[in-house]
């Protein structure tokens, strides 16, 4: 029994429990895929952000076999003091060519790159401006910088200009994610840019669910609002579309070597592993030379949307393939998402405090892998829950 100053856990993890935000963290027995194992059943995977399906894609692990038995297991230590390897230089060319930008520099996670980049841009006596919805590895980013944050309105250019009129001295920072993960709409890039030029502000986009999701081979937002040479730092993610785990930063050249000599998370802590950089540059190839994946994530998004929508549900106002199913109080989605999953779809239920009270949501995940089959199947699930349930 937890005694003593510690034992304030306790109480906290029994409110979460009666508030139905206790998150029960399922274990699968195998592969990320369309189909999951889990106590040895097969379950209809709507959870994950594999959205190409590339997590056990055969290229992608014989790339990861080769890199084990030529460079080993382990990175040794930090990049600056063990050195590089060449596979790492590998990578960045790579996405620095997918990206169509000038130079990249790979991290561990896409939130160790954010970590990373805000610290090294902005300090103290600077000032931040943030997107009410960004990501928690941007706030962090943004509170571990010690600059002044100035929270806008959600996509809101409005908030964001009388922010930005406010007076204040040294540097400037805009800060978005590009898809907006729990609603799955889209930053206003284009309008964004034109404020940060009008108030000499840098930008910056975390375009975490963007890769491999928009712009033309899933190049991400900045190529679907044509706006390359524009935003000054592009945040990436390795663990999502690419499907295996790591972060990086795209941008200028000095921008780089910056990063280089005075991003923490790059200095203090070491490099991923050998197999895991060899899937990545095996995952940005196929991307690169192949929009097959991401046109059929987009035709299973719209199909899936569709029928959710002629059922009756709330699907809230998603411009990507990410599918809010909108339930309304915590409890309530918690118990949609067992009744899901007794029917074998797995699906979380998502509540606050990662989106607001009242709102919380069975977020659906689909990707290019599910068939046709896996879609009706699910959408058959939903519609007898929803019905059970009262919400259709
Ligand atoms: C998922 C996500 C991250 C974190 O990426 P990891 O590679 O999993 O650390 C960062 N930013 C946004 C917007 C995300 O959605």
């Amino acid at each position: 029994m937890l005694s003593g100053p510690l034992s304030f856990v306790k109480d906290e993890l029994e409110s979460l429990r009666s508030d139905g935000l206790y998150n029960s963290i399922r274990a699968l027995e195998g592969p990320q895929g369309a189909w999951v194992t889990i106590n040895g059943e097969s379950m209809l995977n709507f959870c994950s952000n594999n959205y190409l399906g590339l997590a056990a894609d055969p290229r992608l692990k014989q790339a990861a076999k080769e890199a084990i038995e030529q460079y080993g297991v382990g990175p040794g230590a930090v990049r600056t003091i063990a050195g590089t390897m060449t596979l790492h230089r590998e990578l960045e060319a790579a996405l620095a060519k997918f990206k169509k930008v000038p130079a990249v520099i790979s991290f561990q996670s896409g939130f160790t790159a954010n970590l990373a980049v805000i610290g090294a841009l902005v300090g103290k006596g600077d000032t931040i401006y943030s997107d009410s919805l960004n990501h928690a590895s941007i706030i962090d980013g943004c509170r571990l910088s010690r600059a002044e944050i100035k929270v806008y309105e959600h996509c809101d250019m409005q908030s964001l200009e009388e922010r930005l009129k406010e007076p204040t001295t040294g540097r400037k920072l805009i800060i978005t994610d590009g898809v907006f993960s729990m609603d799955g709409d889209l930053a206003p890039l284009p309008a964004i840019v034109e404020l940060a030029d009008k108030y000499g502000a840098m930008t910056m986009v975390d375009d975490a669910h963007g890769e491999g999701v928009l712009g033309s081979n899933g190049r991400g937002i900045v190529d679907h609002f044509g706006l390359h040479g524009r935003v000054d730092v592009e945040v990436g993610t390795l663990s999502k579309a690419l499907g295996v785990v790591g972060g990086y930063v795209a941008g200028a050249r000095e921008l780089i070597d910056y990063l280089s000599q005075r991003g923490r998370p790059f200095l203090f802590s070491s490099a991923v592993t050998p197999a895991d950089v060899a899937a990545c540059i095996a995952a940005v190839r196929i991307l690169d030379s192949d929009d097959q994946l991401v046109t059929k994530l987009w035709d299973n998004s719209r199909y899936f949307k569709q029928h959710m929508q002629e059922l009756g549900f709330d699907i809230g106002k998603s411009q990507t393939p990410i599918t809010p199913v909108i339930i309304g109080e915590a409890a309530k989605a918690a118990e949609f998402s067992q009744r899901l999953f007794e029917q074998k779809v797995f699906a979380q239920s998502i509540g606050f405090p990662t989106v607001p009270r009242g709102k919380a949501r069975i977020r659906v995940m689909v990707s290019a892998s599910h068939s046709q089959e896996d879609l009706d199947y699910g959408i058959e699930v939903f519609k007898s829950v929803g019905k059970a349930m009262g919400l259709i």
